[in-house]
């Protein structure tokens, strides 16, 4: 770092000093072999677009399925924090965000698995998300502190966590996860805020929607 010579050991520099130019990624975010770009040609390859689809009372968007490079970067946000894949996916995100959406109400993790990876993907991506749109976000919702993983247990015996509303929300907000796969844990969120919201933005979903959510009454609650 240089500075000007007057300036004390340890102070800032003036915000007007320059940054250094942003050279790029040198390295796939998503398996890290060598790349001028955030993902590599073989890894881009891999990344299959998803379609809108219903779960239980909402309609989850995503820009991924959840499978080849995408997962690889949900997994590396989830369990490593890694601001690159955040970065990728939350481009992805942000570049098919209805822009009528007001507000980004992010599902937060569960407290023992914050402690432990040190991250709350969701609230991440969220975060991302309106930097790159401008869209804010209102956390919303409070996660029990800790709940059965969901991740790697076989769908009979998940269960969603037990959240609980903070505040209310806006009108056109839209809830925001890391992956969507049953829909019970964006459900259970939505049932949380009394229903108010009607939508979700994950960064990679699953193809088609479960048997127990096909069986939902379109027309009462989903429970
Ligand atoms: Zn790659």
């Amino acid at each position: 770092m240089t500075s000007a010579g007057t300036s004390p050991v340890g102070a800032r520099e003036p915000d007007s000093v320059p940054s250094p130019p942003y050279v790029g990624p040198m390295w796939c975010s998503a398996c890290g072999v060598a790349a001028h770009e955030s993902l590599c040609a073989p890894c881009r390859r891999t990344c299959v677009a998803a379609s809108d689809r219903v779960a239980g009372n909402l309609v989850v968007r995503a820009p991924y399925l959840h499978e080849g490079a995408a997962r690889q970067l949900v997994l590396r946000v989830k369990y490593g924090g890694s601001p690159r894949a955040l970065s990728v996916l939350a481009d992805a995100m942000a570049s098919i965000v209805d822009p009528a959406i007001l507000a980004l109400v992010p599902i937060p993790r569960t407290w023992v698995r914050r402690w432990r990876y040190g991250v709350d993907p969701a609230k991440a991506l969220a975060r991302a998300v309106s930097h790159r749109t401008g869209i804010p976000v209102v956390a919303a919702l409070s996660a029990p502190i800790g709940g059965r993983a969901n991740a790697g247990a076989p769908r009979a015996q998940r269960r969603p966590p037990a959240f609980i509303a903070r505040s209310g929300v806006p009108d056109g907000a839209v809830l925001v996860d890391d992956v969507v796969t049953t829909g019970r844990t964006v459900n259970a969120a939505a049932r949380a805020l009394g229903g108010a919201i009607g939508s979700a933005l994950s960064a990679t979903t699953v193809r088609g929607v479960t048997s127990l959510l096909r069986t939902a009454d379109p027309g009462g609650t989903w429970t």
